[in-house]
Order: structure tokens, then sequence, then C-alpha cells
């Protein structure tokens, strides 16, 4: 469902990424790992096209990023052809950045009416049944400074994935969170993921992702140094980085 081939990023002259290649499956969950500054956010920025790739390809639900296919040829898209491609994925950082001045219920239902142009009754509907889903059926109209740091993640997840998206990306999404809070926003996590979304998830929380992933991803230095099973990269990890790093976290 995502593929980047040989994908690069440059920040001027700094080598962000060099020569990404990885496939993630329709109902993977992917979970990153690595050192601070080694790219991860980079390559999800690049998948949602906050970043542009500065060469290399990238290939999201179907379509290669940036572009569209005519034929043999590849013809850029306009901003209205990114804005809809965009769309395909959806993104939950690690500060949750809900708007302030709208209940938890209007957080959810305001992307569904303003973006994909929902009528107001079926977005509250919907938005409604998405906070049921992350455990906030008794707070639709909470505001966000009512709710705790994991309340307001598990909008901002029912938000994401109110936008309908095929891919849904997680930056450090539990890194912000007091440590009380962390696993009810990890449950809502591995609840998705159970249930078949495609997830690539950026993250700190080792026992987590070997619970949950489908394959680990480990960075550094804008390099994948090794992508396989949890029990492999986190159990048994072939390269010395990924030991040296594996140990430090722990
Ligand atoms: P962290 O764990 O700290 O979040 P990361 O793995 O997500 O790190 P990135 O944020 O992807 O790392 O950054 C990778 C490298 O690219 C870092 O060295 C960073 O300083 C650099 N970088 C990121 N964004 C920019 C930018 N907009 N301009 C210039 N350099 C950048
Ligand atoms: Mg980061």
């Amino acid at each position: 469902l995502v593929v980047a081939h040989d994908l690069n990023k440059h920040y001027g002259h700094f080598h962000a990424l060099k020569n990404i290649n990885v496939a993630v499956e329709r109902g993977e969950v992917m979970c990153i790992i690595g050192p601070s500054g080694s790219g991860k956010s980079t390559f999800l920025r690049c998948i949602n096209q906050l970043e542009t790739v500065s060469d290399g390809f990238l290939i999201v639900a179907d379509e290669p990023v940036g572009f569209r296919v005519a034929g043999d040829r590849l013809i850029e898209l306009d901003d209205r052809g990114i804005a809809r491609q965009r769309l395909k994925t959806a993104m939950v950082f690690q500060r949750f950045n809900l708007f302030p001045h709208m209940s938890a219920l209007e957080n959810v239902m305001e992307g569904p009416v303003q973006v994909l142009r929902q009528p107001r009754a079926r977005a509250r509907a919907q938005a409604q049944a998405l906070l049921e889903r992350v455990g906030l059926g008794h707070r639709l109209d909470a505001y966000p400074s009512a709710l705790s740091g994991g309340q307001q993640q598990r909008v901002a997840i029912a938000r994401a994935l109110a936008m309908e998206p095929e891919v849904l990306l997680f930056d450090e999404p539990t890194s912000a969170l007091d440590p009380e809070l962390v696993a009810e926003v990890l449950s809502v996590m591995r609840d998705l993921a159970r249930s078949g979304m495609t997830m690539i998830i950026v993250t700190h929380e080792l026992a987590f992702a070997r619970d949950v992933a489908s394959r680990v991803m480990f960075m550094d230095h804008g390099e994948v140094i090794e992508v396989g099973p949890p029990d492999q990269v986190l159990g048994a990890p072939q390269e010395a980085r990924t030991r040296s790093f594996i140990s430090a976290v722990r």
C-alpha cells in the first residue's frame, strides 16, 4: 500500500533520507524505531506530503505521490490534486493539535464536513461512533482543555479515522503523555491494528511494537538499517547498530 523506492530527501545539503526501499502491505502495522535525527518523522512527512521527495519514488494507495498516471506518463499534480491525494493518509502527531474552541464531537466532525463535504447529520453520527470506539462516548461535548492528554490523543485518533484514510501515520503518539496515560492510547491503537487498519507508527514503545507490529523498521542516520518481524528486529537483531539502540532504549 505504501512503497518507497530509492527514496531520498535532502534539506539543503543535509541528506535526511538515504535510498529508502520498503513496502508496507495493506493491513500491515509497521513500527519505525531509531535514534533522534534518524529521519523517522521525515519519512512519515514525505508519505503525508508535508515534505516533498528529493529523489526516488513513493507510492501511496496505488498512486505515485505528487503525480498522476496518464497512459505511460507521469504528470505532476497541481495543488488540488495533491490535496486530494493527501486524503489517502492521516497523521496523528505527538501533540494532539485539537481545535481548542471546539468540542470533541466538533473536532471529529470538522474534516468530514469542511473537506469531505459530508452532510452534518451524517458526520455527527459517524463522529459519535468513532468517539465511542476510542472510549470517549461519554465526553462528546467536552472541550480539549477539559480532557486529559490521553483523552485528547484519542480524540485526535478519532479525528484521523473520520477522514477514512487508507493509511494512518503516527509520529510518537504517546511521547508527550504522562506515563499513566500512555496505556489507554496504545490500547486504542492496538484495537485499530487488530481491525486491519494499515498503520505506520514511529514509536519508542518497544513492548508495544513487539506486540502489535507486523514488522519493525530500524532507521539510523537516514538509512533503513534493518526491517523484519518484531521478534527478529527487537529480539535477535542482525545489525550491531540495531542491537546497541535497543539496549540503550530498554
Ligand atoms: P526524533 O526522534 O528526534 O523525532 P527523527 O528520526 O524523527 O528524530 P527527523 O525529524 O526526521 O528525525 O530529522 C532527521 C534529520 O533531518 C535531523 O537531523 C533534522 O535535524 C533534519 N531536519 C528535519 N527537518 C528539517 C528541516 N525542515 N530543515 C532542515 N533539516 C531538517
Ligand atoms: Mg521525529
